[in-house]
């Protein structure tokens, strides 16, 4: 049986990452992240398992290859799922988990070559705006700017949801962590 594509959405800042990395501390056989490729740089706590880094240069080479399933610039970074960081997992029926921004999962969504794959969208937010900007602060590393402008891309994302709910299976608040965890958990059981 085939696997299943499952993405997780939301502002930047609502826990995508750390639920995701917790998902594989907990069931490293079971969870497969699918790795991204991005041009931004690498956080100090970051290494090549969770992003594939690249120059601007080396990201358009990919794109003019056709290797990517799916790419966008997000606060001016490009983020690019790769044909290679899916489809082997899921021909060999795994399920593969990835995070990503709203333009991407619209892109998965509409894509005639991923119409026919199992794949599970679910949007997560914070219980408020300000607990949002919080977790933004509180990871530390990012310029004022860029912490303004990931809040404003957060609130579009969270626009393109309200007007776009059919592009989304779940809606989670991640308000406790373990509760959080608890719901996706259920989730990936159904699957
Ligand atoms: P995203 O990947 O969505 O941008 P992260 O996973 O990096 O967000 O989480 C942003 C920050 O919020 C991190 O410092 C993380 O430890 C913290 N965080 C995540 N979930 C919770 C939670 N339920 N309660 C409090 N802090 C959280
Ligand atoms: P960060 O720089 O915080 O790790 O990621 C910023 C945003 O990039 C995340 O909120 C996530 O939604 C998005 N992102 C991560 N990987 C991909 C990808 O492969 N494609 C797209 N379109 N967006 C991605």
């Amino acid at each position: 049986m085939e696997g299943c594509l499952i993405t997780f959405i939301g502002p930047s800042g609502v826990g995508k990452s750390v639920i995701l990395n917790r998902l594989i501390e907990r069931y490293p056989e079971l969870i497969n992240r699918s790795i991204s490729t991005t041009t931004r740089k690498k956080r100090p706590n970051e290494d090549d398992s969770d992003f594939y880094f690249k120059t601007k240069k080396e990201f358009l080479e990919m794109i003019n290859n056709g290797e990517f399933l799916e790419y966008n610039d997000y606060v001016g970074n490009y983020y690019g799922t790769s044909f290679e960081s899916i489809l082997p997992f899921l021909d060999e029926g795994k399920n593969v988990f990835k995070v990503i921004e709203v333009n991407g999962l619209k892109s998965i969504k509409d894509s005639a070559r991923m119409n026919s794959r199992k794949h599970i969208s679910i949007f997560i937010n914070t219980p408020s705006r300000g607990e949002r900007e919080n977790r933004i602060r509180n990871r530390g590393k990012l310029s004022e700017e860029e912490i303004i402008a990931r809040l404003k891309t957060g609130d579009e994302e969270l626009k393109f949801y309200y007007a776009n709910e059919r592009y989304f299976n779940h809606y989670i608040v991640n308000d406790d962590l373990d509760s959080a965890l608890e719901q996706i958990l259920n989730i990936i059981r159904g699957i």
